[in-house]
């Protein structure tokens, strides 16, 4: 069989541990066979972030924003803890993350894979619910402290032009606690502009919530914002398509969310996002079953699964152990990014092998080959057994073969 060709190149960055372990065992059974693959490979693993005073993170993130597609393995964020595992390290690096969704001024999408043999655990949700988290801001990076008499507490904006701003936040009578939050409209912007384009390139309704009712100005920015983007940049291509875009006020959101039957995006606040990505996560099933992709509101795209390393197995790993890690989610992130760099290059053949990739995995769990962390999940009647990582890519290699020829 001739192998898939590529034009651009997509780029790669590996990553720590068990997830490292599983991208080699990807590419070996499920990619190298297929495809006549063409990465920029940066190896993102602690040590050589380390070796390269973290500029590897930083050419990844310069890469991607070159050619458009990356596609990103799960790697450690040193902690102290960290830092006594690899005495080698110079310093207590960055979240690569992080790094990268800066350099990107990206907003991360994160979407559940679904299978019928595992439903959610609300029963009318039929297709997936992407959440959209706004990674800047609000009270992630805010100031408190605590008072302990009575008195009033003002907020002063001084601009460089001289002219202040001050408001009364509260005159109390007794002990205070008090917080200063803030976001900028060019990250608010950058957001909604994410998630209109990537509305459009998933082809799905755009929810965005907040709560202005409430926070009249703060959050009345946030949707003036969105508002502004969509109709002056946005509206046109969603007619064309038959998309909604619609803001509502978060309560309602999370009652017509339980009520839905999924496949849309909503687009969340920080906090809103923080919490409600783990709700919609736990619903659905398991972390090992969730894509991650960061958008840049100017197109460039990175896929990666949404959980991490996964520490534990791997230091079974290191002992002999054959694991049953999921490797689902990383599976669907070389398939996105096959998706996308195929559509971006107008190359059929590696659309239809990214689409392809997607249901031998599908496939291979409906026919009741599973890992361990899936097989508690299963709704009662199906019949499913546990195999290891390796096992189970295996089969999936099986299927996509089957596919191709
Ligand atoms: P984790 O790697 O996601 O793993 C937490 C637990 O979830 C695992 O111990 C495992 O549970 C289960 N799990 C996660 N993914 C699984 C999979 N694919 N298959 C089967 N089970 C899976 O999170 P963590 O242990 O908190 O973090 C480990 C490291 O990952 C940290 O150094 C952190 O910095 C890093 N991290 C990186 C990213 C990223 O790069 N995007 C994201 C999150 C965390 P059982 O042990 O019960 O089987
Ligand atoms: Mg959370």
């Amino acid at each position: 069989m001739e192998k898939i060709k590529m034009t651009t190149p997509l780029v790669e960055m590996d990553g720590d541990e068990m997830a490292r372990v599983l991208w080699g065992m990807i590419k070996e059974k499920l990619i190298l066979p297929f495809v006549d693959l063409n990465t920029e490979y940066y190896d993102l693993g602690l040590l050589n972030r380390n070796d390269t005073k973290d500029q590897v993170t930083v050419d990844a993130a310069n890469a991607t924003k070159k050619y458009g597609v990356g596609v990103k393995c799960a790697t450690i964020t040193p902690n102290k803890q960290r830092m006594v595992e690899y005495p080698q390290l110079t310093e207590m690096w960055k979240s690569p993350n992080g790094t990268i969704r800066s350099i990107l001024d990206g907003t991360v999408f994160r979407t559940p894979i679904c299978i019928d043999a595992i439903k959610p655990v609300v029963k009318n949700w039929k297709k997936p619910i992407t959440i959209a988290r706004h990674a800047y801001g609000d009270v992630y990076k805010s100031v408190d402290f605590v008072t302990d008499e009575p008195g009033v507490c003002t907020m002063t904006f001084k601009g460089e032009s001289g002219a202040e701003k001050t408001v009364v936040v509260q005159k109390v009578n007794g002990p205070a606690v008090w917080q200063g939050a803030h976001n900028k409209q060019k990250s608010i912007r950058s957001f909604a502009r994410s998630c209109f384009q990537y509305a459009i390139d998933t082809k799905q309704d755009l929810w965005f919530s907040a709560k202005d009712t409430i926070a009249k100005i703060y959050d009345g920015e946030f949707k003036k914002i969105f508002e502004e983007e969509y109709e002056n940049n946005y509206k046109a291509k969603f007619q064309e398509l038959g998309l909604t875009y619609f803001y509502t006020l978060i309560d309602d959101a999370i009652a017509r969310t339980v009520r839905s039957e999924g496949g849309y995006i909503w687009a969340c606040k920080n906090y809103d996002g923080d919490v409600m990505s783990d709700m919609i996560s736990t619903a659905f099933g398991s972390l090992a079953m969730m894509t991650s992709v960061l958008v840049s509101p100017d197109g460039p795209t990175e896929y990666e699964a949404a959980h991490g390393t996964v520490t534990k197995h791997y230091y079974r790993y290191l002992k002999g152990e054959k694991t049953s890690t999921n490797p689902i989610a990383m599976i669907f992130a070389w398939a996105g990014a096959f998706k996308k760099r195929g559509e971006l290059d107008g190359l059929q053949d590696l659309v239809a092998f990214g689409k392809k990739l997607e249901e031998a995995s599908l496939e291979t769990l409906n026919d009741g080959i599973m890992t361990k962390d899936l097989v508690g999940l299963v709704e009662p009647g199906f019949e499913a057994h546990a195999v290891n990582s390796e096992e189970f890519l295996n089969a999936v290699a099986e299927r996509l073969a089957a596919k191709l020829a």
